[in-house]
């Protein structure tokens, strides 16, 4: 009890002092929520006790809360407009944030988001933004939007259409928390702690990624995978160019949530741990993970036709198809972003494998070609100006699949 009370002393005695240092109230305070990083930089270098290291924790977490244009969450367009050091102008080392004085604009205008600048997908007017109670004149105002049209587009820093996407979540539930697209919501989407200040710290421990790298190695014979290609393909559990979909059957399979019937039959008594294909053939082989992703004969036929349908510059080897193409230490972007196509592959030839496995259903070649072939032109359509959808085009990698198709 003793420890309550002086618990929450304490964090009204911080936020007394944070109130002075910010000019804020006990009602305003939800406010920071809404601000740049920036803002805080102030705080953070008057070196004020637990105050300031709190405040910079708290400033890392918004920096890492804005994320890039993705056709998940509109974080990238809630994120502040002004004294965000993610959002600079000017050139090279002399690149700054926005400040809400220059374009004239009142103290109040930093709140301002980047979305907020834009409607129907063109930098906000003039008469808009004074209808929304902030005065700015025309030159200001020609000079923000010159700004707002370097920043945001296809090809320049935001590359996207500046245009809010349909967050697919059920409306009877609470938004999950990595689809809230502002602070100020995420922080109120928790339910535990008690003064707003707390909840943002028990939010931003760093977390710490060790990779058990002999585990994931232990999972293929006859191949070893490096460190690299581990962490390569762990990483690309992320990859904003492949859906959810192709991300959880990769993500799910590697950590060991699918179960194989090697595994199975060990406690089902009416599961055999045979692989059904091979059984099939009337081969008796015991079905583990390599087995059903890789060694399979009827996994290795499609792998070899993809190989061969997209002429890919691989090996057909454990550590490549389940992991990641090795990348030399030297490698360009370009070469890079080639890798990464060839990943994006094998995840999506993983994806139909696994679901065809669990359908206990053969493998079609021609589904296989297709699903391929609409991935490829998705990734074409929504990254238009990026690396890798160059070199999709460039590769002939969606013709090839086409001319196949028609065969
Ligand atoms: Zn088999």
């Amino acid at each position: 009890m003793g420890e309550k009370v002086c618990n929450n002393r304490l964090n009204d005695h911080w936020c007394d002092i944070l109130d002075t240092q910010f000019g804020l109230t006990p009602n305003t305070r939800e406010n920071i929520y809404e601000w740049g990083a920036n803002k805080f930089e102030n705080v953070i270098n008057l070196n004020l006790p637990c105050i300031s290291g709190f405040i910079r924790g708290y400033q890392e977490f918004c920096k890492h809360f804005a994320t890039e244009p993705n056709p998940r969450e509109n974080r990238w367009l809630s994120a502040p407009f002004f004294n965000n050091p993610k959002i600079l102008w000017g050139q090279g080392r002399n690149k700054k944030s926005f400040t809400p004085g220059q374009f004239g604009l009142k103290k109040d205008a930093e709140k301002l988001t980047l979305g907020d600048l834009f409607s129907n997908q063109k930098p906000i007017t003039r008469d808009a933004l004074i209808n929304k109670g902030y005065n700015i004149t025309v030159l200001q105002r020609n000079s923000l939007e010159k700004h707002l049209i370097k920043l945001v587009g296809h090809g320049k820093q935001f590359d996207a259409t500046p245009k809010k996407v349909t967050v697919k979540c059920d409306p009877n539930k609470p938004t999950p928390g990595h689809l809230i697209d502002n602070i100020k919501d995420y922080m109120s989407s928790f339910k535990k702690g008690s003064a707003p200040i707390r909840k943002i710290f028990t939010s931003i421990k760093p977390l710490t990624l060790k990779i058990d790298h002999k585990k994931f190695n232990g999972k293929i014979t006859g191949d070893k995978a490096s460190i690299n290609q581990i962490t390569t393909s762990l990483k690309n559990l992320q990859c904003k160019y492949l859906s959810n979909d192709y991300l959880d059957y990769k993500s799910r399979a590697l950590h060991g949530k699918t179960q194989f019937f090697s595994n199975l039959a060990h406690y089902k008594h009416n599961v055999q741990k045979w692989c059904k294909h091979c059984l099939e053939m009337g081969i008796r082989t015991s079905e583990d993970f390599e087995h059903a992703v890789y060694t399979c004969p009827q996994v290795q036929y499609i792998m070899h036709m993809v190989k061969t349908t997209l002429d890919l510059n691989c090996d057909i080897r454990p550590s490549v198809c389940i992991f990641s193409c090795p990348r030399p230490p030297d490698a360009t972007k370009n070469e890079i972003s080639k890798l990464l196509i060839i990943d994006i592959i094998w995840m999506i030839v993983m994806k139909i494998i696994l679901k065809n496995r669990s359908e206990e259903s053969r493998i079609c070649e021609i589904k296989v070609m297709s699903e391929l072939k609409q991935n490829l032109e998705m990734i074409v359509r929504n990254f238009p100006s990026h690396l890798i959808s160059h070199n999709i085009i460039s590769s002939n990698l969606i013709l090839k699949l086409k001319f196949e198709l028609v065969q």
